[in-house]
């Protein structure tokens, strides 16, 4: 499978060792013809601002909106998967309200639920959270009443930082889901 990583800022190095424990080299995206023949792509957390401008001055903004690419979005990722006060790819129904949990110095680890009985550490930095979903969402990780995971087809949207734990369960299931 031809995965990509877009690494133009964030937890792009963490993404790309997680892969690589599932026997998956990635490819770097950086530019639109990077895009070509991917089977996935993942959008690592970071600044959902400064990646959108760094997309747009990579021509990649429009690409990526226009394309079929299933996509793993993590925190800043998933901002930008969902629908949001700012410009986002919406591609999830899924309404996101950034920096939910306040400033940087907010930032948590909390033990988030997932098939409503296993633990996974949640890393949420500076998150966002997910406050509605749309009907053909389905919530794959809660801290308490809370969605901090979802899917929609084979997209995937995360508000905290699976990558930056060993524990590569959401990377895989991700995957799962791509054949
Ligand atoms: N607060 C960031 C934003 O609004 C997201 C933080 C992150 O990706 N860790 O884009």
């Amino acid at each position: 499978m031809n995965i990509g990583l877009l690494a133009l800022q964030g937890a792009v190095s963490e993404h790309k060792i997680t892969m690589r424990e599932l026997g998956i080299d990635v490819i770097n995206v950086r530019e639109a013809k990077d895009l070509n023949n991917l089977d996935g792509l993942i959008m690592p957390g970071g600044e959902s601002t400064t990646l959108r401008k760094l997309l747009k001055n990579a021509n990649m903004w429009d690409s990526i909106k226009k394309s079929n690419i299933p996509i793993m979005g993590t925190c800043a990722g998933a901002i930008l998967l969902g629908k949001c006060d700012d410009e986002t790819f919406g591609k999830m129904d899924v309404v996101i309200d950034r920096n939910y949990y306040g400033r940087q110095k907010d930032s948590f680890e909390s033990k988030i639920t997932v098939d409503s009985d296993k633990e996974f550490n949640g890393i949420f930095i500076r998150a966002p959270a997910i406050v509605s979903i749309g009907e053909n969402v389905v919530s794959i990780a809660q801290d308490g009443k809370n969605i901090v995971g979802c899917t929609e087809s084979k997209h995937m949207a995360l508000t905290f930082h699976p990558e930056l734990t060993n524990d590569s369960r959401f990377h895989k299931l991700w995957l799962e889901n791509l054949k």
